[in-house]
Formats: C-alpha cells, sequence, structure tokens
C-alpha cells in the first residue's frame, strides 16, 4: 500500500484495461469465449511457444480474468497475481507448485476445515508431509522444521479461535531456515493487510468471502511478493532458471492450474472486479459494526464473553492494530451460559441469517460445535478452542440498531 501515492478505491476503481475496449466501455465486459483466433502461423506459433503473450485458450487465460489479477495487482504491492476458481483451488495449487514429492509443510493446528483436510490426507497421499503445530509458538515450529521443510503454512486470523500469528517472529524464523511463509489471509484482504511489509512471501485467499461482494461468486486468488528465492526450491528451480521471479505463477499458470482446471472463469471475474471496487466501503462498515455490537455485549448480563481482535483489551488487539492497521475482519464470538441456551437464542433469530459462510454482505451467525466441528471428538473441539456455549458472527453491513434489536429479542428470556 506505502508504494502507491492513491487510495485503494481509486487505484483499484481506475485500474487501466490490459487493451483499449473497442467500444470504450467503462466496466470491463466479460469475455466469456473459450478460445482466441490468431491473425498468422507464426502468431500462433510463437505464442504456444511463450515467446509472446496473447489469450488462446481461456482455461489458461481470459481477458475479464486478466483485468481482475490486474486490478489486484494495482492495489496490492504483490509482484506477480493469478486467479483461480475458489480459495481451495489458491490453496492446493500454492502448495503442489512449492513442495516437492518428499518435502514437508508445517501448517498451523487452526486451519479452515477443508484447508486441514487437504494438508492432513490430500497432500499425504501425494507424498509431500505435513506436520501441525501451533503457530504462534516459535519453538515449536522450529522443533518440527527440518532441512526438507519448505512452506510454513497459515491463517492471518484463525477462527472460531481468532488466534494471531507474530509475523515478525514467525517470518524471522522462516528466512533463517529459507522457509516460504504462505499466508491464508482471507479474512484481511489486502485492504487492511500488507503482507509484504510483515514478511509474507505468498498471501492465498478466497474471495468467495470480502472481495467477491457479499460471497456472491466462487473465487480464489494467489498474491506472490516475489520476496522468496525460488531458485533454493526442488520444486520451482527449473521454473526458476527460466522465470526468475515469475517461477510460482508460471508454474501454477502453466502446469498446475492448467492441467487440474482450476480456473477462474469469466463471468466470477466479473463479480470480483464489481466487488473489489467497493469492497472497502462494506469492509470499514462492517469493522464499525463490530466495535457497536462489542459495545452491546459488553453491557448485555447474558453475555458471557466475547471476542474480537479489534477491541482494546481482546487477546489479539496489539497485534490487530500493529499487522491489520487495527481492521481486523469481521469476525467475532460470544459465550452464552450453555449449548441449550445458544440454540434457544439462535431458533429466534429474525434479521441475522443461520448460515456457516463468513464475509456475506449479510450477517451470519453459527454454532461451530455442533455445526462445522461436528465430526471432532470431544477432545479435538475442545483443543481447538470450540466451546459448546460459544457462537460464531460473521457481522454485515445492515444498519447496526436492526443488528442490535434482533439480538435483543432472541436473547430475552
Ligand atoms: C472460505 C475459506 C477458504 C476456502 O475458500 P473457498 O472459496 O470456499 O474454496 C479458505 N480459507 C479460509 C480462511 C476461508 O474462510
Amino acid at each position: 500500500m506505502s508504494e502507491n501515492k492513491k487510495g485503494f478505491i481509486t487505484r483499484a476503481l481506475h485500474a487501466e484495461f490490459p487493451k483499449d475496449d473497442a467500444y470504450n466501455a467503462l466496466h470491463m465486459p466479460v469475455y466469456d469465449g473459450v478460445a482466441y483466433e490468431f491473425d498468422t502461423a507464426e502468431d500462433i506459433a510463437d505464442t504456444f511457444a511463450g515467446k509472446k503473450f496473447a489469450h488462446a485458450y481461456s482455461r489458461t487465460s481470459n481477458p475479464t480474468v486478466e483485468y481482475f489479477e490486474k486490478k489486484l495487482k494495482a492495489v496490492t504491492n504483490a509482484h506477480g497475481v493469478i486467479a483461480l476458481a475458489s480459495g481451495m483451488a489458491a490453496i492446493s495449487n500454492v502448495l503442489m507448485s512449492l513442495v516437492e514429492q518428499g518435502g514437508n509443510v508445517v501448517a498451523s493446528n487452526h486451519l479452515f476445515g477443508h484447508s486441514y483436510a487437504l494438508l492432513k490426507r490430500t497432500l499425504p497421499s501425494l507424498g509431500i508431509e505435513v506436520r501441525f503445530a501451533d503457530m504462534t509458538n516459535v519453538e515449536a515450529i522450529e522443533s518440527v522444521s527440518d532441512d526438507k521443510t519448505r512452506v510454513y503454512f497459515f491463517e492471518s486470523i484463525t477462527n472460531p479461535q481468532l488466534e494471531i500469528v507474530d509475523l515478525d517472529v514467525l517470518s524471522q524464523l522462516a528466512r533463517k531456515k529459507n522457509i516460504v511463509v504462505v499466508c491464508d489471509s482471507t479474512i484481511t484482504p489486502s485492504y487492511v493487510f500488507d503482507s509484504k511489509k510483515f514478511g509474507v512471501d505468498v498471501e492465498v485467499m478466497s474471495t468467495t468471502k470480502f472481495i467477491s461482494g457479499g460471497a456472491a461468486a466462487f473465487g480464489g486468488v494467489v498474491l506472490d511478493n516475489a520476496t522468496y528465492d525460488y531458485s533454493n526450491l526442488p520444486a520451482l528451480k527449473m521454473w526458476s532458471d527460466k522465470f526468475g521471479k515469475d517461477a510460482l505463477v508460471a508454474r501454477i499458470r502453466k502446469e498446475i492450474f492448467r492441467h487440474l482446471g482450476g480456473t477462474m472463469t469469466a463471468h466470477t471475474a466479473h463479480f470480483m472486479n464489481l466487488g473489489l471496487d467497493i469492497m472497502p466501503l462494506r469492509i470499514d462498515r462492517c469493522i464499525e459494526n463490530c466495535l457497536d455490537l462489542g459495545q452491546f455485549f459488553s453491557q448485555h448480563q447474558r453475555i458471557i464473553s466475547y471476542n474480537y481482535p479489534g477491541i482494546e483489551g481482546s487477546k489479539g488487539y496489539e497485534l490487530a492494530k500493529k499487522q491489520f492497521n487495527g481492521k481486523p475482519g469481521a469476525v467475532m464470538t460470544f459465550d452464552l451460559e450453555s449449548k441449550e441456551a445458544c440454540f434457544k437464542f439462535y431458533n429466534r433469530l429474525k434479521v441475522m441469517r443461520k448460515a456457516t459462510n463468513l464475509n456475506d454482505n449479510k450477517t451470519l451467525i453459527i454454532h461451530p460445535e455442533s455445526t462445522i466441528y461436528a465430526e471432532f471428538s470431544e477432545r479435538e473441539k475442545a483443543d481447538m478452542g470450540v466451546r459448546p456455549t460459544m457462537m460464531r458472527l460473521s457481522v454485515g453491513i445492515e444498519e447496526v440498531e436492526d443488528l442490535i434489536a434482533d439480538f435483543t429479542q432472541a436473547l430475552e428470556n
């Protein structure tokens, strides 16, 4: 952010099209064609040989998706950007590109469920070993790292624990050991988080959440800060010889996502382009609502405790202020006296919606222990900080008075 003078929204709105539009459209049109024609045999041969760039087939690149990538580049300090079909496509494709068979990943033990399953089951089945550790504990991370560790993988803020990794500490260790720092910053997108400044080498995000503009479409993105020298990685050595700093994005585009088909579609990119422009307005509104709800929780007798790292006195407050500009996303948790009380409260809600997603424009609420974590044992749930008395709230952009009124009526005994 600091490397650019204009504000986030100005840069997003006025990012230049890769090519002038034939009709001077102000919004990038949706190019939903599959294949692109060439004028001559030489043109098509040079494009296939990688001597020049042109769109050839939309599974590899597409003008509307290219514009979304360009817009993201304009609003971040990333060196390389590539958009994919979903957050999971972004995460899986990055890890498969960075780690060779026999190499290992050290990952946080608090992760989005499907990321955890990818690391626990799918990657090991492909010969990539995964070791889980408490990423807030540098000794724990160091004790499971070795000379085959290629990646540290974690989320900028975990949920529902709302735990924050001290990035200066983690990235220092990673530099010392020559390990790539990969952060899933879905909950804290680039408007609030300058990942490069805190030593993150590669960011992955589910654009399904904040960026899409209210959970309107599935998408994912990889932002490469190009701060890691890829010639050190067995998986990328060859790509680094040919593409230098672009090795990771080149391998994803030319091999991994092309072969696995995890491409973003033009229609999805259209939603993302619209969503990204006004994301800062939505995030600021969500955060104001979080702070107002915190105030309300602090005064309500039936709320036993609550957590939001944007509120002074909460566990992650200092790190949230430093790393996320005091804008640590819009996920909050709170506890009632019992699981029964949570269910009774839940069934009385009229405005807030009973759903599992995050960062919709609508406020969404869920009881994690009986839903997202239902498959885990009591012991595992306890280890993950998932209490039967806890509710998770993804705060939206409604007028906060309406949310407070809904809380008030649903909490009445
Ligand atoms: C939703 C989510 C994902 C997965 O993204 P999809 O777009 O649903 O594939 C990954 N990480 C985090 C933190 C998420 O919240």
